[in-house]
């Protein structure tokens, strides 16, 4: 019998329904596409743009963002699959027309299998220009009949989570005298501190950058932390909004925190982290459940009628019920927070398992 090739026993491993190579000589595009599941819908997942050292890195960022992408909208109670693309280069130098041009065509032949998205790397106006090529993209401007930058729904879906831990922790879902630490004031930190200082909260802050610190000490009165220090200041809710791995074991056993609720992906260094954290008295809502604002309002462009602010203002808000499902079903089954997400997640993957796969049909409108 031949051997298996490595890369079939990677995709086999992890059970992925597809895993497509994108080559385009003339443009140099080199992509890969993953499809991890569409038991529940189309597979929806950012396309990453990124230096990758090898092919295989590539790979296995492909296949491993793909399944975090099932998980995500699983449990978000989305009627959508995981899929994720990656584009081998460096955004800065090998990003061009041509290139995006021969990637939106790739997606187009998927059929709708596997729908594209903004990601590290990728911009809004990139996804204007995939729009050109195929139908199968969300998260065009506004202008071209999309919902635009995620971020103000992934800090509102934040806010969702945290008045969910906080009815939880403290009996009101009102945030009003709360203190939350937010590490990473970017596009989401940014919307989040907004949404905060309007509920009458307090804030701390930090970030590598100083001017953006500085920023936010003069809109929202903020107190400046080091970002070294961000995660052992006594508050309710840390937040962290920056790079994952915040959680590890140096860093847990300094929290000075309630709660932890933020939109950093992979927050736990690893898995065995989520036990510490309960050990050390914390509250921890799983990063991927409290950060599915952004995905929730961009799967509203999919739905008829495509999107409109209010349909997704009122889905970012079921965040607050996911967050209470998540912690409600730890406490039933004494589990970790992190491991009930996990398992609302594959119940409900595995109800729809009787199903019949993704059935292609049209999706509305066609490339423009
Ligand atoms: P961003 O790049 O706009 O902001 C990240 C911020 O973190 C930057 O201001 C950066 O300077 C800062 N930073 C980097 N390292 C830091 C450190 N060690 N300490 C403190 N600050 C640091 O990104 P974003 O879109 O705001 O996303 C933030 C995080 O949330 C990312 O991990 C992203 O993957 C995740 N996320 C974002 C969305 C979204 O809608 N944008 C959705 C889901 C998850």
């Amino acid at each position: 019998m031949r051997a298996v090739p490595a890369v079939f026993a990677r995709i086999e491993g992890g059970d992925y329904e597809q895993v497509v190579f994108c080559q385009d000589r003339s443009s140099g595009l080199r992509a890969i596409v993953a499809v991890h599941s569409t038991r529940l819908g189309p597979a929806l997942g950012g396309a990453r743009f990124s230096a990758y050292t090898d092919e295989d890195e590539a790979l296995d960022d492909a296949l491993r963002l793909a399944r975090a992408m099932t998980y995500k909208a699983a449990l978000a109670g989305l009627d959508l699959g995981g899929g994720k693309a990656v584009i081998l280069g460096h955004p800065a130098t090998d990003k061009n027309e041509a290139l995006l041009r021969a990637f939106g065509r790739h997606v187009d032949a998927l059929g709708g299998r596997y729908v594209t998205a903004e990601d590290v790397g990728t911009s809004q106006a990139d996804m204007d220009l995939l729009r050109e090529e195929t139908a199968h993209v969300t998260g065009t401007s506004p202008a071209r009949g999309g919902s635009g930058d995620p971020s103000p729904a992934t800090a509102e879906g934040l806010l969702w989570a945290m008045r969910a831990v906080s009815a939880r922790l403290w009996g009101t879902t009102a945030l009003t005298g709360s203190h939350v630490v937010i590490a990473g004031m970017g596009k989401v930190g940014t919307h989040l501190a907004e949404g905060l200082v309007r509920e009458g909260a307090s804030l701390t802050v930090a970030d590598v950058v100083g001017a953006r610190v500085d920023d936010a000490v003069e809109r929202f009165g903020a107190t400046p932390v080091p970002p070294e220090k961000a995660h052992a200041v006594e508050c309710d809710v840390f937040s962290p909004c920056a790079l994952g791995g915040a959680l590890g074991p140096t860093t847990i056993g300094e929290l000075r925190c309630q709660a932890v609720v933020g939109a950093a992906n992979n927050q736990l260094a690893d898995g065995t982290h989520a036990e510490a954290l309960v050990d050390a008295g914390v509250l921890y809502a799983p990063d991927y459940a409290v950060n599915a604002g952004g995905l929730i309002n961009i799967a509203e462009e999919l739905r008829p009628g495509g999107w409109r602010p209010d349909r997704g203002r009122a889905a970012v808000a079921r965040v607050f019920e996911t967050t209470t499902r998540v912690l409600d079903l730890a406490d039933a089954e004494s589990v970790t927070p992190a491991a009930a997400a996990d398992l609302l997640a594959e119940r409900r993957l595995a109800a729809a398992a009787g199903t019949p796969r993704l059935r292609l049909r049209a999706l509305s409108g066609g490339a423009s």
